[in-house]
């Protein structure tokens, strides 16, 4: 599993903002590769929780039981998440996106980036840190290998036009 960056603490007592959108066929909601979809299939996981671009199908709940900053009304979230208490039912075997939020898999005009998105509430209060610095250099390293290049070429529904994302340096896709 790849070496995450957000402390859990930081997300459950400072933010539990993910998992949650404002809208049901959100950019922002996880997209599957294609492995991760099989696996689900295998453990009985009902198709109906995918959607037709492979990503996971939202469900619509009520505002009041969660904390979305800025937005009134319905707000969707991710089948997998326990509203209760912010956490994810499928924490360890959660998706690869999931697993590398707040960093995101970028298109912009003819090119690839990974980016950060700076509405995430730790990247907001770290992004000029030293533990930042070295965190995009360990997911530098990370992709810029054979194997996640071709992962990602396999996988094209991760690379999506987050038009907010700050871009932090080119994978060569
Ligand atoms: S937006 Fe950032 S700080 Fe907030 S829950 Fe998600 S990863 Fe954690
Ligand atoms: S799979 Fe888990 S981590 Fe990913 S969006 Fe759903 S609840 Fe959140």
């Amino acid at each position: 599993m790849i070496k995450q960056l957000v402390p859990g603490e930081f997300c459950l007592n400072e933010c539990r903002c993910c998992c949650k959108f404002s809208q049901e066929k959100s950019i922002w909601s996880p997209a599957l590769l294609n492995e991760e979809i099989e696996g689900l299939l295998k453990n009985n996981i009902p198709p109906s929780i995918l959607s037709e671009n492979k990503k996971i199908r939202l469900i619509a709940f009520p505002q009041k039981s969660c904390d979305l900053p800025s937005h009134v009304g319905t707000i969707f979230i991710c089948p997998f998440l326990n509203p209760k208490d912010s956490k994810c039912k499928i924490y360890t075997l959660r998706p690869f996106e999931c697993q590398i939020y707040p960093f995101l898999i970028n298109r912009r005009k003819e090119k690839i980036f990974l980016a950060v998105d700076l509405g995430c509430a730790f990247i907001k209060k770290n992004l000029d840190s030293q533990e930042f610095k070295e965190y995009v250099r360990y997911l530098e390293e990370f992709f810029n290998n054979t194997t996640e290049i071709a992962r990602l070429k396999n996988n094209p529904q991760l690379i999506q036009a987050y038009d907010e994302a700050s871009d932090l340096l080119e994978l060569k896709v």
